[in-house]
Parts: structure tokens; C-alpha cells; sequence
């Protein structure tokens, strides 16, 4: 079977597959982007909500709005998130605004939806090759290429080679597997409960946050209009109680769990469940390949970053291929080393962030409770330090 050459192929049409495909291809590269779900343009429906939000930092929103992507956007299905009110659950209050820290916003809430749109035009414009439909099913290591085998579309597989294969398929990543690097991501015993409702009170941008005696943490983002959209992440027992109310029900509770700071709540959508688990690697780059998003690490939703690093890896690997001079090979050794040092730091401090957190917020004593409560009281009283903290997950 006669491969097809490029370049670059990127493994996983995910968000960050989507905005890296462009990235790379603008360099003057040939990519091509495979997934085994179809890669099109969802349908827009105006007139209902997707439950899958994310909050989109302000760097990240850059980043968008070179590859062209962000200006798509409906202004109308974007909401900024201007300050965000942290409890915990002895009675300390953190609060962040973007006014203090010279923001617009301290990020913004997008569906996946709306994000898969806008980002999916610049694939095509910037000459990308998209094969969708098509499970990974065979990989093999060459010196100077990878050729990664497509599950047959009608009579036969389809091989593509190349100089650079980006694993871009999430956290239980195929292509991890298949290139040898052994790590499973660890469960966190929770579920995070995703859901929309409207609201009776209007939300003026205020993100919501309680780490609740129980071990779950609860926020609620403001969508636009009189909506929100809540991530409930919560031990399984819990979740499993959560997800097994009626619609009804469960508005009642989260609006119960949140003091009724916005009046009644109504559901918009139907819950959906995410497990979550902590990914750790020891590196996210090997012979010829490189790793990115989901597939690179795994975090806590609680900071709402996972998409954001995402996003990260991919403007990194870009600006490294970018600038690689008299080297013609993305894949040579001395660009992923390079992309592989960009990217550690930033990592590996989000995730002691948002493990640290995690953990510290679990069920626990009494003492750890008040001792976790004053250290967020005494961290909101110090607007330089809550600078400090704020300031990886706005870049
Ligand atoms: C409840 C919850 C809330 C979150 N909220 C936020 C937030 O507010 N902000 C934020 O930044 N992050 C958030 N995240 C994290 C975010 O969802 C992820 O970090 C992000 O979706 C990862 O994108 P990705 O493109 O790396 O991977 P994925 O979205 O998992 O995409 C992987 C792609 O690879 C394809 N694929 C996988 N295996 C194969 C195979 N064998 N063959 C062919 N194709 C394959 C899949 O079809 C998929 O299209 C949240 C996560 C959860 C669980």
C-alpha cells in the first residue's frame, strides 16, 4: 500500500487538533488532520445551548484570534466572565475581577460547538488534508517518518506518513499507547456533572465557585443572557445521586447549593458526565512525535485550564516549527526538544495548581478545613499574591 506523504499529521480532531492543524499548515508545511469522527461544522441551532462550555483565558482568546477563529464567534453565544467569587466551606470568600488585574475579562465561556465552528474554516483555508471517519488502527516508527494506518474505508486501510505525527487524540490517547510512553491517567474518584439553566436573577459576568464540606466543588459560569452552565464535580456516590434526579430536581438542588444566589433555576439541558482523572508524563515527546493537549496531561477542571494548555501545546509547537531556521525536518530531535522545555513548566505548574486544590478540598478533618479557610482569606487580602495566582490562567 502506497502511503500519502506530509509533513505533519495530526492524530485527533479535538479543539486543540483544530487549532493546531492551521497553526502548523501557515508555516508552509503539509498537514494533514484525521479523526475517527466525522471533522465538520456542527449545526448552528440558536435556540438551544451546548452543556459542553469552557472558559476561554485571555491568552488563549489571542491565540484564537490569530489563527482567525475568535472573530467567528457569535458575539452573542460568548459571555465574559468579569469577576469570579471563590467560597470555601468553613466561610472564606476569594474574589477575583478582571477590572484589578486591567482585563476585559478573566475569560470567556464559549460552547464547543460555537468553538469547533469558528476554528474549523481555517483548517480548510490554510490547505489542510482532513480525513475523517477513520480509526487509528496500526503504527510503525521509520528513521525518518511515522506511518499511522487508518481503520479500512470500504475495501482498503489507508496509510499516512510522516515526518512529525502530533498525538492530538485525548486523555486515553491511541497514539501514547502505540508509541511505547506508559502512563494511565489516575482517576480522582469524582465526576464532574455538567449541565445549563436558565436563571431568575441576572448573573452581571460574576463566576461562582463553593468548595462544599462534602468534597465536591461546585462553580457556575455565566452564559450569555439570564443563563449559566455549572460543572458539578463530585465524589461518584454523589454524582450518581445527581445525575439520577429528574431535571426538576436537580435545579432545585444546584440552585439550593448555590444560596439561590440567582433566584430559581430552570434546565436548559439534560446533565452530562465527565470522570475525571489526574494525567502525568514523564515526557510528551518521542522519536518523531509529539504530544499535545489532553493526550500531554490531564487536569482538574476546577481552574477550567485543560483546553487552555491545550491550546498552549499548540501555539508552542507552532512557534518552535515556525522558527526553525535552516532545520527543514519538524520532526528533527532539536524542535521537539525545544517544544518539549517550552511546555514543561507551564504544565507541571497547572497541575500542582489544580491537584494541590483538588486534594485540599477533599473530604477531611476540621482542622485542615479552618486551616484551608484562613488561607483563603488571608490570600484574598493580599491583591499582589492574588495577582501572582491569577496570572497562569489568564496567559
Ligand atoms: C467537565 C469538564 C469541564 C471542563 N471545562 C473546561 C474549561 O472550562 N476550560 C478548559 O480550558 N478546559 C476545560 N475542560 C478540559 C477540556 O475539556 C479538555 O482539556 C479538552 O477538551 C481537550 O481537548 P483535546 O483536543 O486535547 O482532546 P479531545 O477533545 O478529547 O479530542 C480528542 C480527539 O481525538 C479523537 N480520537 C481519540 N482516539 C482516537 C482514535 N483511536 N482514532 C481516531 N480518533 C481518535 C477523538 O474523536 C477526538 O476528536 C473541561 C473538562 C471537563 C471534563
Amino acid at each position: 500500500m502506497e502511503a500519502q506523504r506530509y509533513d505533519v499529521v495530526i492524530a485527533g480532531a479535538g479543539l486543540v487538533g483544530l487549532a493546531l492543524a492551521p497553526a502548523l499548515a501557515r508555516t508552509g508545511l503539509s498537514v494533514a488532520l484525521v479523526d475517527r469522527a466525522p471533522i465538520a461544522a456542527p449545526e448552528p441551532d440558536p435556540a438551544t445551548w451546548d452543556s459542553r462550555v469552557y472558559a476561554i483565558s485571555p491568552g488563549s482568546a489571542t491565540f484564537l484570534r490569530a489563527l482567525g477563529a475568535w472573530q467567528r464567534l457569535p458575539a452573542d453565544r460568548v459571555a465574559p466572565i468579569e469577576a469570579m467569587r471563590v467560597a470555601g466551606d468553613a466561610g472564606a470568600t476569594l474574589t477575583f475581577s478582571a477590572f484589578d488585574f486591567g482585563e476585559r475579562a478573566l475569560a470567556w465561556i464559549a460552547e464547543e460547538r460555537a468553538l469547533r465552528a469558528a476554528l474549523l474554516p481555517g483548517v480548510f483555508e490554510a490547505g489542510v488534508t482532513v480525513v475523517g471517519g477513520a480509526p487509528f488502527v496500526g503504527l510503525i516508527w521509520g528513521a525518518d517518518e511515522a506511518r499511522l494506518t487508518l481503520a479500512p474505508d470500504g475495501e482498503e486501510a489507508r496509510e499516512l506518513s510522516a515526518r512529525l505525527l502530533v498525538g492530538a487524540d485525548g486523555l486515553r490517547s491511541w497514539v501514547r499507547t502505540a508509541a511505547g510512553i506508559v502512563a494511565e491517567p489516575r482517576p480522582y474518584g469524582q465526576t464532574a456533572v455538567v449541565a445549563n439553566f436558565a436563571c431568575g436573577l441576572a448573573h452581571h459576568g460574576i463566576a461562582r465557585q463553593w468548595f462544599r464540606a462534602d468534597g465536591s466543588v461546585l462553580a457556575w459560569l455565566p452564559l450569555p443572557g439570564r443563563r449559566i452552565s455549572i460543572v458539578w464535580s463530585a465524589p461518584e456516590a454523589l454524582a450518581a445521586e445527581l445525575l439520577a434526579l429528574s431535571p426538576a430536581t436537580l435545579a432545585e438542588r444546584v440552585a439550593a447549593a448555590g444560596d439561590r444566589a440567582l433566584g430559581e433555576l430552570t434546565p436548559l439541558t439534560p446533565p452530562a458526565a465527565f470522570p475525571l482523572a489526574l494525567l502525568k508524563l514523564p515526557a510528551a515527546i518521542a522519536h518523531r512525535l509529539a504530544l499535545v493537549g489532553d493526550a500531554a496531561h490531564g487536569v482538574h477542571p476546577l481552574a477550567g485550564q485543560g483546553v487552555n494548555l491545550g491550546f498552549g501545546d499548540a501555539r508552542a509547537l507552532a512557534q518552535v516549527v515556525a522558527a526553525r531556521g535552516p532545520v527543514a525536518d519538524p520532526g528533527a530531535p532539536v524542535l521537539l526538544d525545544r517544544y518539549a522545555r517550552r511546555r514543561a513548566e507551564p504544565v507541571l505548574a497547572m497541575q500542582a495548581a489544580t491537584d494541590g486544590l483538588a486534594r485540599l478540598f477533599g473530604p477531611s478533618t476540621p482542622w485542615l478545613s479552618s486551616l484551608r479557610n484562613a488561607g483563603m482569606t488571608a490570600v484574598d487580602r493580599l491583591p499582589l499574591l492574588k495577582r501572582a495566582l491569577a496570572q497562569p490562567a489568564l496567559r
